[in-house]
């Protein structure tokens, strides 16, 4: 044993991620190999990018490669690299603890349901702990590229908590992984099993994989002069590295030459999702600026899709080298959950995040590419098929919301795409395009009416959509958080403005007033003041409706200001936000309010006006000030209507 041998502990993150890995996740075990194979992939690319800059850390090496290797009788396998490698102190922070604030919330969303968790390991970033799926150990030797033989590292776990490190000789650059399988592991150690995973999972990985293949050579001269004389040449077999995987860039392979299989699998590759993905765009753009860009719309919403923190965008490449992982600047947010490649010939190879953030080219691949994907979504959207735009809307909507709130520029073909519940059906999950509700629009009809609510059900029986309804004028219900924000940005469609109908008035039933008696409109005059005078400025204004058709009493917002609910979205944000007085509009064909018309009692008025602002209230699905005080009055009323 070397002096230089350390014993180091697991972060408490890490043991139970390995508890996890080790207990629970059995469905889909062989995704070990992916990561290993993943994590490989990445060295290589690193020490490709630094080759550009040092050629000095080839240290000779001009192949760059991937070797796999078992053993049955040792019941192991090796997974070696000639890549960047890593040093001791580096060893330490990948993969002894992990700052990466991913596993925490990895452990958060561990649902219990094997084939589902085991999804999540990749996408985590903690990739390279699923080597404990299989094995009860794992050696890893690695040495940073460019550093003295003797400065290797050796790093063995058993998974149970501890890890060692040793300083080694090392003769080669890169990362050496030897898996020592568990008893029940054995199906992983043939030949067939390994290439068809990395076949499966790795085919598309850019550079190559190699295995070890018997292969017939002619026998040594020496050997074979004397005694085979007059014989047919002698052959041996032996063991050669053999590729097993593609390892082309897929991106600049022609389109024709290339299946849906091709596509898929490295999708997954880079992805790490298991299912298909639902489109794929590929293209090669010629002329005064050159890229390869290959884009997929996946057809699943990773867990982390509204994590603020979480990583998107896409991997760029510089004329086939790749340059960084979630190049965010390649894609806006709103269409984060794009997945795949550019490759530009146009960019530096030394270019950094900072560049990308204000350069040219890159603006211009990326507004070629999100018009790509909404032309994309487009053509989805107007499919005969519907079911894989409604998949898409379902897993990606409320993101391609914020669209029309960040990408002026794209507003109307995003407005376009937008799908929302309407009364038309009433159903929540039968979704109608803005096209189709200006299709179904009355002649004389002013606007496209909306009303936002917390929940689809809030929206549906609210009150304020009686006279609509009796009418027929098609009302959308919106009830998504994002909405709120979406109707103050998306201020009209197709030249008709959106309006809200629980705010200010609605012209379309005006005339109904007008056909009033001078006699009528005295008595209705004359009843709002005495409410107004019984709720105090409880609100801002009391007035006879024209929205109410069965409901006594709504509440409506002012014109042009703050909506209720906006407020309170805002609220739960933490933003305090000045009190806004309602109007009440009441419904004078309702028995009720032609009783309050009746009341001569001024405490009794007042009574029955709050009652009614109250219930108003709560059918906004609002909190009322003092819920004991509104029970009492019902009550109060209650026995004595006995
Ligand atoms: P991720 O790949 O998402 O970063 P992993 O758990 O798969 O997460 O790997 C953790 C880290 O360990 C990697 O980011 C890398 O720094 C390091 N690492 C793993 N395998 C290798 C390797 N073969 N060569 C060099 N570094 C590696
Ligand atoms: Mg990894």
């Amino acid at each position: 044993m070397s002096h230089n041998k350390e014993t180091h502990v697991f972060q408490t993150e890490v043991k139970q991620l390995l508890k996890l890995m080790i207990h629970a996740l059995y469905s889909n075990k062989e995704i070990f190999l992916r990561e290993l194979i993943s994590n490989s992939s990445d060295a290589l690319d690193k020490l490709r990018f630094e080759m550009v800059s040092n050629d000095a850390l080839s240290e000779g090496e001009r192949d760059l490669v991937i070797q796999l290797d078992f053993d049955k009788e040792a019941k192991t396998i090796t997974l070696r690299d000639n890549g960047i490698g890593m040093t001791r102190d580096e060893v330490i922070e990948n993969i002894g603890t992990i700052a990466n604030s991913g596993t925490k919330k990895f452990l958060e969303k561990m649902t219990g349901d094997q084939a589902k968790d085991s999804h999540l390991i990749g996408q985590f970033g903690v990739g390279f702990y699923s080597a404990f799926i299989v094995a009860d150990k794992v050696t890893l030797r690695t040495r940073k590229a460019g550093t003295a033989a003797d400065q290797g590292v050796e790093w063995v776990s058993a998974g149970d908590g501890e890890f060692t490190l040793e300083t080694i000789e090392k003769a080669q650059k890169g990362t050496e992984i030897v898996l020592h399988l568990k008893d029940e592991m054995d199906e992983f150690l043939t030949d067939y099993r390994l290439k068809n995973i990395v076949t499966t999972y790795s085919d598309h990985i850019n550079f190559p994989i190699q295995m070890l293949e018997e292969v017939s050579v002619a026998a040594d001269n020496d050997e074979a002069e004397g005694e085979g004389e007059g014989e047919d040449k002698q052959t041996v077999t032996e063991k050669q590295w053999k590729q097993i995987n593609k390892a082309t860039a897929i991106w600049t392979q022609p389109k024709s030459s290339l299946n849906d299989e091709d596509y898929n699998n490295f999708y997954q590759t880079i992805s790490h999702d298991f299912e298909k993905p639902m489109s794929v765009m590929h293209n090669k753009v010629e002329g005064t600026l050159e890229y390869i860009s290959l884009l997929y719309i996946p057809s699943k919403a990773p867990f982390d899709l509204y994590d603020r923190d979480r990583r998107y965008g896409l991997k760029l490449y510089v004329k086939r080298v790749f340059i960084m992982d979630d190049a965010e600047h390649l894609m806006p947010a709103y269409l984060r959950f794009v997945r795949g490649v550019i490759d530009s010939n146009d960019l530096p190879l030394n270019v950094s995040r900072e560049i990308l953030q204000s350069n040219q080219v890159v603006d211009k691949i990326r507004s070629a590419s999100v018009k790509r994907v909404l032309d994309q979504l487009a053509k989805l959207s107007k499919a005969d098929d519907q079911t894989d735009y409604e998949t898409f809307w379902d897993q990606f909507g409320q993101v391609l919301k914020e669209g029309l709130i960040e990408d002026y520029a794209n507003r109307e073909k995003l407005a376009k795409l937008m799908r929302f519940a309407t009364t038309h059906t009433g159903d929540k999950a039968q979704r109608v395009s803005l096209d189709d509700y200006v299709s179904r629009m009355k002649e004389s009809q002013e606007a496209i009416y909306f009303i936002v609510a917390d929940k689809h059900t809030a929206a549906l029986g609210s009150p304020h959509l009686e006279a609509f309804r009796k009418k027929g004028i098609e009302v959308l219900l919106l009830s998504d958080r994002i909405d709120e924000w979406l109707v103050a940005h998306l201020t009209e469609f197709d030249a008709k403005p959106l309006k809200s109908i629980t705010q200010g008035d609605i012209k379309e039933f005006a005339e109904d007033e007008a056909s009033l008696s001078d006699d009528e409109k005295k008595q209705r005059t004359d009843l709002v003041e005495k409410v107004k005078a019984a709720l105090g400025d409880q609100v801002e204004e009391v007035k006879m409706t024209t929205r109410l058709t069965e409901s006594p009493a709504c509440i409506v917002a002012q014109e042009g200001g703050i909506t209720p609910h906006m407020a309170k979205l805002m609220e739960q944000m933490g933003q305090a936000m000045p009190k806004i007085k309602p109007v009440l509009e009441l419904n004078p064909d309702h028995a009720l309010v032609k009783k309050l018309a009746s009341l001569e009692d001024e405490s009794k008025l007042k009574d029955w006006s709050l009652f009614l602002f109250e219930q108003a209230q709560l059918a906004e699905g609002d909190q009322l000030a003092s819920p004991a005080d509104f029970i009492k009055r019902v009550n109060n009323l209650l026995s004595s209507a006995q």
